[in-house]
């Protein structure tokens, strides 16, 4: 075991605080990762506050994580210390389903192992502590190579927000010409925009925050929708092939489905901590459109948007914070006063 500095949460009200976690030796396939920088998710602020359910405390989150190689167990193939490795949202699947044998680990038929907050299958039954630590020691199946040439602080937060967005965009095979909704302008909603942008498609950001128009043209968007409007909306109606809704808290989807065009898609990211209103299956009906939903990505699948996003160079709009500052920054996100994601500097812990 090696001890590493961490931020911890001890209840869904403590904040985040100094602590210490022990890190596993690595082991035959293990990589150890001296952390650099991690991105802060909503989903970060969902979990530590237990808004979806009870935490295990103590919690140290973070899944959007980039750092050094600093050892590798002998059988690893992939890493070589000094590497530029990164972590997402998983570290470990059960790699004999249907789903992870496809390359869907995400989808692993026995759950797979979030990187913070659930019980490591292969470690003994204790609970896995995320990145806003200064190492973390993880199975070389589920660490990416972080392509040269990127800004690394930049590239922490493509670990859930560039790959959670990416994948839907890509299953929906969205390409030139196509029109594409995001709704929402936070950290999964503002890689929506760049990503969309860079398989050719024309972007129509939607807003609840009038403030943000100007940086969504600027972020490449073709046109600004505020939701609150209702003469916007309208003007919206019918035109879009692809809707990717990114918005952390309840709200009604249906105004949303009506700038659909026939056989559209609208892709729930969100995960709200309460029910939604009812979508109107009419509104379905009468267009042929579809309603789903689509969880982070294949670890195959997230390797492959890093490698896209370095080809178009893509990174994240970062503003870094010192540890102290987690408590604020989260509070901040939950107010949507972030441009466009908070990146943790590991040196600060
Ligand atoms: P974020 O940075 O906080 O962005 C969310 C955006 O939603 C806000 O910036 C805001 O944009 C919009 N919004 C509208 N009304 C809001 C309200 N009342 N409260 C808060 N936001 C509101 O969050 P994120 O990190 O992008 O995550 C977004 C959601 O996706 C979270 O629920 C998160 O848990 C979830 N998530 C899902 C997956 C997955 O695999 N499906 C992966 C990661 C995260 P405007 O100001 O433009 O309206
Ligand atoms: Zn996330
Ligand atoms: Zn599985």
């Amino acid at each position: 075991m090696t001890q590493a500095k961490a931020y911890a949460a001890t209840s869904a009200t403590s904040g985040l605080n100094p602590s210490t976690i022990e890190r596993r030796e690595p082991g035959a396939h293990d990589v150890e990762i001296a952390i650099d920088f991690c991105g802060l998710c909503h989903s970060d602020v969902h979990t530590v506050r237990s808004e979806w359910r009870p935490a295990r405390y103590p919690l140290v989150p973070g899944h959007e994580i980039v750092g050094r190689v600093t050892r590798v167990g002998a059988d690893v193939v992939g890493f070589a210390v000094g590497d530029l490795a990164g972590v997402g949202c998983m570290v470990d699947s059960c790699r004999e389903c249907d789903s992870c044998l496809e390359g869907f680990e995400q989808y692993c038929e026995k759950g797979n192992t979030g990187t913070y907050g659930v019980v490591d299958r292969r470690n003994g039954g204790g609970v896995t502590q995320g990145g806003y630590s200064s190492s973390i020691v993880v199975d070389e199946n589920y660490v990416l190579n972080v392509p040269a040439g990127l800004d690394p602080a930049g590239v922490a937060p493509l670990l859930c927000a560039g790959i959670t967005t990416y994948s839907p965009l890509r299953y929906l095979d969205v390409q030139d010409g196509d029109a594409v909704g995001v709704v929402g302008l936070g950290g999964l909603g503002h890689m929506a925009v760049k990503i969309a942008k860079a398989l050719g498609a024309s972007v129509t950001v939607f807003t609840t925050s009038p403030g943000k128009a100007a940086a969504a043209f600027e972020l490449g968007a073709d046109t600004v929708v505020v939701s609150s409007d209702p003469a916007q909306m309208a003007a919206a109606k019918g035109t879009l092939n692809a809707i990717i809704d990114t918005v952390a808290a309840v709200h009604d989807l249906n105004p949303y489905l009506q700038t659909l065009a026939r056989d559209g898609a609208l892709i729930q990211l969100g995960l709200p901590p309460a029910q939604m209103p009812p979508v109107d299956p009419g509104l379905l009906i009468r267009k042929r459109l579809a309603y789903g939903g689509s969880l982070i990505g294949g670890i195959a699948e997230t390797q492959e948007m890093l490698d896209f996003c370095a080809e178009h160079g893509i990174v994240s709009d970062i503003e870094m914070v010192a540890a102290p500052e987690l408590d604020a920054a989260y509070d901040r996100m939950v107010a949507g006063d972030v441009k466009y994601r908070f990146v943790l500097d590991n040196s600060t812990l």
